[in-house]
Order: C-alpha cells, then sequence, then structure tokens
C-alpha cells in the first residue's frame, strides 16, 4: 500500500495514476477539503479563488489529465490594459499578433522595434520542445528580455507587471527556463478560469478518486520508517509514503530547514462592485510602477458564476515588494485614481495572504527538494521539487507515481 501525504494538484495527480494503475493507495489530506494552493471559497454568494490564479490550456500535462469541457473553461482576451501616464493603453494579443500587438505608433507602450523582437521572441521560444527549453542556460528572465534587446520602457510598462505578475517577482529573476516555457504556453492556448472557480480543477481530480482511499483532517506528524504519524497519535503504515505537502511543511516533516527565501508570496483582495470599471475579460496591469497593485480583474466577467446577479467581483492583486500591514486604504486610493467615483461603491468582501504562493523560481536557484525517491520508503513530488505551475504540480505527481509503481510491481 502506498500512502500519499498531501491533496494539492501533485497528490491527487499522484493518486490518480496509482489508481489508473490499480496501485492500492491512501491518500492523508490535513485539511478537510482538497486542491491545497487550488481553492475557491463561498462567501457571499461570491467564487473567491484563494489568489488570482489562471490555467492555461496549452499546458501539456493538464491537457492529459483535466477534462476541459467538463470544467467549462471560460477564456480571458489575449491582450491586456496597461495603465500608464494616468491612463488605461490596449494591448492587443502579443501572443499571437505581435506585430499588431502594440497598436499604433502612437501607442506609447513599446516602439515598433519592441514589436519586431516579440515576433522574434515568439518565433524563436514557439519551435522550441519542452526538454530543450528546460536545458537552455540559466539567466534571469530581465537578462533574456534585454538579450533581445527589449526597450527599458516595453519591460517596465509590460513584461515586468505581466510576468512579475505570473512569478510574483516583480524584479523579474526567475528563470529565463520558466520565462520561455509560459511565454510558450500563452501563444500556444488559452488564458482560462473554470466557470465555478479555479478550485474547480481539484474538485475534477478528487471526485475520480475512492472517496474512501481519501482521508481528509488527517495531518501527519511524523514520518517513520514505513509508516506516517497522523496528529491524533495514531499510526498508518506503508511501504511507501509519497510526501506531496508543499515546501514548508515537507522540511518541517523532513526536519530540513527551509527559509522565507525559497517561497513567494502574494496579497489578494477582492472587492464587489455594483458596476465592472470596464465591460471586457481582460487583465489589467500596473505599468506605472507605483501603487500596490500589480495587476487586476473581474473574474464575474469571465464567468459569470463568479459573483450573484447584477454584481461584480474585483481580484486585485499585489506582490512581495508592495506587501505590508495595512494595504486596503492605499489599495483604495489607487483605485480611486484609476477609475474615479465608482469605487466610493465598491466593498471589500475579503484579503488573502498567501505567504507561500509558489517556490522561488530565481535563475541559479535549484529547487528546494530533489523529485522522486528521498530514501528506501519515501518519495517527494510537487511544485517545491519542480516548478510553481499547475501543469508541473500534475507533471510532478505523474512522474513520481510511475517511480513508485515501478518498484511495488518490481517486490
Ligand atoms: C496565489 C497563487 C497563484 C498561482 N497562480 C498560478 C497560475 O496562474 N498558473 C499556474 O499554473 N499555477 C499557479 N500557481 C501555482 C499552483 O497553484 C501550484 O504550483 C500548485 O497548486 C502546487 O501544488 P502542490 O500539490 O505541489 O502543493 P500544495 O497545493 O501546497 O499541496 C500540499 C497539500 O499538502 C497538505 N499538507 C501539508 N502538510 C500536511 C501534513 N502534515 N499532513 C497532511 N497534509 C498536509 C496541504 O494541506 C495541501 O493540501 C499559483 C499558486 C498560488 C498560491
Amino acid at each position: 500500500m502506498v500512502v500519499i501525504v498531501g491533496g494539492g494538484v501533485s497528490g491527487l495527480s499522484c493518486a490518480h495514476r496509482l489508481h489508473q494503475a490499480g496501485v492500492p493507495f491512501t491518500l492523508l489530506e490535513a485539511s478537510d477539503v482538497p486542491g491545497g494552493r487550488v481553492q475557491t471559497d463561498q462567501h457571499e454568494g461570491f467564487l473567491l479563488d484563494r489568489g488570482f490564479q489562471v490555467l492555461l490550456t496549452a499546458y501539456p500535462e493538464a491537457g492529459r489529465i483535466l477534462n476541459y469541457k467538463q470544467l467549462g473553461l471560460r477564456k480571458f482576451t489575449s491582450g491586456a490594459l496597461i495603465r500608464s501616464g494616468g491612463k488605461f493603453h490596449r494591448l492587443v494579443d502579443p501572443w499571437r499578433q505581435p506585430l499588431q500587438a502594440l497598436p499604433s505608433v502612437f501607442s506609447p507602450i513599446g516602439s515598433f522595434a519592441d514589436k519586431l523582437k516579440i515576433a522574434k521572441l515568439r518565433a524563436s521560444v514557439s519551435s522550441k520542445s519542452l526538454p530543450s527549453i528546460f536545458d537552455a542556460e540559466d539567466r534571469t528572465t530581465l537578462a533574456e528580455l534585454k538579450r533581445y534587446k527589449f526597450s527599458d520602457k516595453i519591460i517596465d510598462q509590460f513584461f515586468r507587471p505581466f510576468f512579475g505578475g505570473v512569478f510574483l517577482d516583480p524584479e523579474l529573476v526567475t528563470s529565463s527556463r520558466m520565462f520561455n516555457f509560459v511565454f510558450q504556453m500563452f501563444s500556444k492556448g488559452a488564458v482560462t478560469l473554470p466557470a465555478g472557480g479555479i478550485g474547480q480543477i481539484a474538485q475534477q481530480l478528487a471526485a475520480r478518486l475512492p472517496s474512501d482511499q481519501i482521508r481528509f483532517g488527517c495531518r501527519v506528524k511524523k514520518i517513520g520508517e514505513n509508516e506516517v504519524q497522523l496528529e491524533d497519535g495514531s499510526k498508518v503504515s506503508s511501504r511507501v509514503i509519497v510526501l506531496a505537502t508543499g515546501g514548508e511543511a515537507t522540511a518541517r516533516l523532513l526536519a530540513r530547514p527551509f527559509g522565507s527565501h525559497q517561497r513567494r508570496q502574494v496579497v489578494c483582495m477582492y472587492f464587489k462592485a455594483p458596476k465592472a470599471p470596464f465591460n471586457e475579460p481582460c487583465l489589467v496591469l500596473n505599468g506605472e510602477g507605483s501603487g500596490p497593485v500589480n495587476n487586476l480583474c473581474v473574474p464575474s466577467l469571465v464567468s459569470p458564476r463568479y459573483a450573484p446577479p447584477g454584481q461584480h467581483l474585483i481580484s486585485a492583486t499585489v506582490l512581495d515588494d508592495f506587501i505590508e500591514e495595512d494595504l486596503e486604504p492605499k489599495v483604495i486610493e489607487q483605485m480611486h485614481a484609476w477609475y474615479g467615483s465608482q469605487v466610493n461603491d465598491w466593498e471589500p468582501l475579503r484579503t488573502y495572504h498567501i505567504a507561500e504562493a509558489l517556490p522561488n523560481q530565481a535563475a541559479g536557484v535549484p529547487p528546494a527538494f530533489t523529485q522522486g525517491k528521498l530514501n528506501s520508503s519515501v518519495y517527494l513530488c510537487g511544485d517545491f521539487c519542480t516548478q510553481g505551475s499547475l501543469n508541473a504540480a500534475m507533471y510532478s505527481g505523474r512522474l513520481v507515481a510511475e517511480e513508485v509503481m515501478d518498484k511495488v510491481q518490481h517486490h
């Protein structure tokens, strides 16, 4: 029997693969719901994702494991609205139509030369295989952009808020391998939310597993030789233990150090509003470099289920460099500057501060843990062993399941 500790996306994907192969397992999850970092709360008739998060349909592993149709995926428009110089500017589809992306020579976002460079970057990244992207030289995202000779203006007004928001890294020190991977994913597919919230992804994975093989409310306290000890003192024995517990909890269980430099934090603030500040399902980016909100969207314009009829949900994301106590007044002040007096009608719903949202993926920084076999009975999987993405968490879970299957079937 295999014990999987942790019912986030990686643990669920591991369980899914074992279940397919008929390998008996028990999944132990500390909380009372599946999903880990991929959850949606219901609050006053609104759907609040625990942090703004999207599914890129081009993710290869996600495409393999998820039923997109059943998730009722809703697309964002592929450009963005960029706040710069006190105005909003439209960036049209930089992924598929890079030459039209920065619409006119009058657009203050990027020059004509930048447009050509986006087209060049797209052509170069799109033709690469994923292994070659991850084997390529590792430099920072900023160094990669400089290598393509993008202007400082387009870096600060588009790349920094966009990819800073994806990696939760406004400095753009994240590895160019991740940048090229994510750029390819944006070029090849759509940016989506499941109609019923991002948590539907975890719900779909969990629903495929026999419910008597998942135990919620089971926090593992200690890993022993061929057994795990739960917080209530009881023990579950197993020849194979898969830890899919995220960085910090894995470090605690293995008595290893794990510092704040190994993770990225984020704050997501939700407001309800009688009227949306714009009327399309797009992403708004802060290209001004000042003010706490890096990016904003109206999830209820992407899928109406995010808000009760006649209301809208606004999601504002604040990155590391602006996270502080008492953020709300600063966010509201910035929103007043952006959208004027309508913001008087916005009401704060809930704020999520996620201390361990993503692994630190800075260039040259190896993952906190090595994926796969740790010793004769313990295996590790999850984004902290690979990369911070839904796709990587799913892939990691499957690969480790296959490694475990090899062990179980050869004994
Ligand atoms: C705000 C935010 C935005 C993101 N944006 C995106 C995005 O846009 N696109 C994208 O692809 N990815 C995004 N991600 C990343 C993606 O969500 C993660 O990479 C992925 O969910 C990690 O899954 P995991 O299974 O590795 O870890 P986790 O989800 O952390 O799962 C770990 C599980 O282990 C459980 N656990 C921990 N300790 C114990 C214990 N002792 N006993 C039992 N159970 C335990 C936890 O309760 C949890 O359920 C984002 C993440 C966040 C938080």
